[in-house]
């Protein structure tokens, strides 16, 4: 399995890269963030539960996100290999995930780190929110928090994986098209392995 974590923080296109990425290694895409919007505008206890974090723009609990994971995860037993988006954002999160694909008898093969800064990434988030009407999208101190979130609990992952040799740092500014030349380049440079 090809089992990737595409990193970054808010607003550095991991989703744009995603879609892309799924196309051509035929894998399944799973975004934490979209898996939580779907739960809240279906109404469950789980979406309840979440939008109070998300709203705050704090990370929702590991223990609801592990969960939510591994029952996407039961729903596709035979895929090829998965984009993990926006997961995991915690070391235990990291430790979970490492489990759950040795359970599998696979591991992460890659994490993909978007090189964003800050500047760049709030102009970015802010434009998002004009269209997509994402509240956590529009108000200044939700973007801050995030990002904030993103440098205290989440930079460490990559940090985790570049201990086994697995993360790789990819310029994310540039064309959509210049920036999945380079994580293919990455990923490609794995697959021959
Ligand atoms: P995203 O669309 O990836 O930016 O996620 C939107 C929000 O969902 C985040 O700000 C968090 O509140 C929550 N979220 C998404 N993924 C995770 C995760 N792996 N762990 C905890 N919270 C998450």
């Amino acid at each position: 399995m090809l089992n990737l974590i595409l990193f970054g923080p808010p607003g550095s296109g991991k989703g744009t890269q995603a879609a892309k990425l799924i196309e051509k290694y035929n894998l399944l895409h799973i975004s934490t963030g979209d898996l939580f919007r779907a739960e809240i505008s279906n109404g469950t206890a789980l979406g309840l539960e979440a939008k109070s974090f998300i709203d705050k723009g704090a990370l929702v609990p590991d223990s609801v996100t592990v969960n939510m994971l591994k029952s996407k995860m039961e729903q596709h037993p035979t895929v090829q290999g998965v984009i993990f988006d926006g997961f995991p954002r915690t070391i235990p999160q990291a430790e979970a995930l490492d489990e759950m694909l040795k359970s599998k008898g696979t591991e992460v093969s890659l994490l993909l780190s978007l090189l964003v800064d800050d500047s760049e990434i709030i102009s970015r988030i802010v434009k998002r929110g004009a269209s997509s009407g994402r509240t956590d999208d529009t108000d200044p101190e939700i973007i801050q928090n995030r990002i904030n979130t993103y440098k205290s609990q989440t930079t460490p992952v990559a940090d985790y994986y570049s201990k086994f040799g697995k993360t790789k740092t990819v310029e994310g500014v540039g064309s959509v098209d210049e920036i999945f030349e380079s994580l293919c380049a990455e990923i490609d440079a794995v697959l021959v392995k």
